[in-house]
């Protein structure tokens, strides 16, 4: 049975390079009908923080990544590498210097590994040197470590960033000599930023957990991650968790890096933001105005989930559709200064503003198709344009440029809201500045 497993060291958050590598070896097994594991390289005990731990185990729940059986912990089990060590001692292939004990390497001889990603890979051991198994502290190093376990838990694959490729010939010659079989190895590009150098904030945040605080989707991340590197083949991007599970193969992960685009991203969530039931954007949006202190237990439901069906086609995040809706949920309109360029320092938007306030004001009935016949009444007795009533009017209203229909924009705002940011608007956001 295939085992795949995810190795983190819990010394920092989950980065989204390590997201992907997680992603790639759950799809691999989930693929193949067979098993995930994690273990948690956490042998320095200095570096290691139990809030990078939790961090990670919620983010992997968050993605969807579930792992099977027991978590392994690396610093439960210093004892097992203690004694593959002190077996390497007792066979002479291994020595001490002073507390640590080192792994002699033969120089001269070729080490073959076999990648299903970059195939034959040769390295000749004059470029080992003495490997480390146990530090001088008592703690082993992450080669010996990783392949004590890989063995111990029957990985059968080891999926991992091609940054480790140079790590791949000493864990097999420490294969070799605990006379155990190594698994079959597969490394994945690097995630680039989109000048093709390391990834860097430059990018977009470096850490998972700041894109489900931004309001991204699991599905969406899932999506985006999972063609980092691989390819079902065809054009088709947005793909089902089951459909990535059903396609996915190693053979199809090029070598070269992938590149992490942010506006990619961006728009993959807003697909699924469109197709999002309001049952799973409700709470998450909820969560958001809350967090802003921006909800109030006043608000009716059925208002509130008005709003949501009036931005989610035009969202692409939850953080965006705060932004967008500010204006709606609180009393602070985020008035845009280009947008009050652009749209109120005419000469005839004081005069229009304030007539459409007025003639806003007799209405009886409040909803979009009310407001909208006053004011295409009003535009025509003006000989205007509908136009120039509604665009100064959506800035007024919302502080903003661009926006959903006005007239929704006003239904919901409500009647008193919208007058008084009318008149608001007229008074002082009109003269020239
Ligand atoms: N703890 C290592 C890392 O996070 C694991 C590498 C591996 O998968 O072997 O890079």
């Amino acid at each position: 049975m295939v085992r795949a497993r995810f190795a983190p060291s819990p010394t920092g958050y989950l980065h989204v390079g390590s997201a992907r590598t997680a992603l790639f070896n759950w799809l691999f097994a989930r693929h193949e009908g067979g098993q995930f594991l994690l273990r948690i390289e956490d042998t320095d005990a200095v570096r290691s923080k139990p809030e990078f731990l939790e961090e990670i185990l919620d983010s992997l729940r968050w993605l969807g990544l579930n792992w099977d059986g027991e978590i392994v912990f690396q610093s439960k089990r210093l004892d097992v590498y203690r004694a593959a060590a002190e077996k390497l001692l007792s066979e002479g292939i291994a020595y001490r210097d002073g507390n640590a004990i080192l792994f002699k390497v033969i120089p001269g001889e070729v080490v073959n590994i076999e990648d299903i990603i970059h195939g034959t890979i040769q390295v000749n051991t004059l470029e080992i040197k003495d490997q480390v198994l146990i530090k001088s502290d008592g703690t082993p190093t992450y080669n010996f470590a990783c392949v004590v376990d890989d063995a111990e838990f029957k990985i059968t694959h080891v999926i991992r960033g091609d940054d480790h490729i140079s790590n791949t010939p000493k864990q097999l010659l420490l294969y070799r000599a605990l006379k155990l079989s190594p698994p079959v190895f597969a490394h994945i590009p690097l995630i680039l930023g989109t000048d093709r150098s390391r990834l860097s904030k430059r990018d977009g945040a470096t850490n998972l957990n700041d894109y489900r605080k931004m309001g991204y989707l699991p599905e969406a991340m899932v999506n985006f991650f999972s063609l980092l590197g691989w390819s079902p083949g065809g054009d088709r991007e947005i793909l089902q968790v089951e459909e990535i599970v059903k396609a996915f193969d190693l053979a199809r992960v090029g070598k070269t890096g992938a590149i992490f685009d942010l506006t990619k991203l961006s728009w993959m969530n807003s697909q699924y933001l469109k197709a999002a039931p309001l049952e799973t954007l409700l709470p998450l949006i909820q969560e958001a105005l809350k967090g802003r202190g921006w909800w109030k237990g006043s608000f009716d439901p059925r208002w509130v989930e008005e709003v949501i069906g009036l931005y989610k086609e035009r969202i692409e995040t939850v953080e965006d559709f705060c932004r967008q809706t500010q204006g709606l949920f609180t009393d602070q309109v985020p008035y845009d200064p280009e947008a009050i360029n652009l749209r109120l320092k005419q000469p005839e938007v004081a005069n229009r503003l304030n007539a459409f306030a007025d003639r806003l004001e007799k209405l009886n009935g409040w909803d979009a198709d009310t407001v909208e016949s006053a004011c295409r009444g009003l535009a025509e007795e003006l000989k205007a344009k509908a136009a120039d009533l509604i665009h100064p009017a959506r800035v007024a209203v919302t502080g903003r440029s661009v926006g959903p229909s006005l007239f929704h924009i006003l239904a919901v705002a409500g009647k008193e809201k919208t007058l008084q940011r009318l008149r608001h608007a007229a008074t002082s956001l009109c003269s020239a500045s």
